[in-house]
């Protein structure tokens, strides 16, 4: 998955489209992410234990890494990722718009 915790996404489907955040957790395996901000969703939550107070809480849904698109913090744009190594091997991101190095 080329998009990774603390990057920034523009969503580009749903709900939400148009918002932008950061990414608060990845799911590699599920390609799901969760972004700071966006999809929230409520739930009713009954007081148990572990919660004293019963209500709704919302709280951030996972959204599907097709419904986003990356934001290069060099130049500013929704962009797609490359990948390249460097002369030493290393395997580095990079924005195919501004050719800047990611990571
Ligand atoms: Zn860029």
């Amino acid at each position: 998955m080329k998009i990774r915790k603390n990057d920034t996404v523009l969503v580009i489907a749903g709900k939400d489209r148009g918002k932008k955040g950061k990414i608060r957790f990845a799911y590699p395996k599920d390609e799901k992410l969760i972004i700071e901000g966006v999809n929230f969703i409520k739930r009713h939550a009954r007081a148990t234990r572990q919660v004293r107070q019963a209500g709704i809480i919302e709280r951030e849904a996972p959204l599907h890494i097709s419904n986003v698109m990356f934001i290069c913090d060099k130049c500013h744009r929704p962009t797609r990722i490359g990948s390249r190594f460097l002369e030493d091997g290393k395997k580095v991101r990079f924005c195919k718009a501004c050719h800047e190095v990611i990571d």
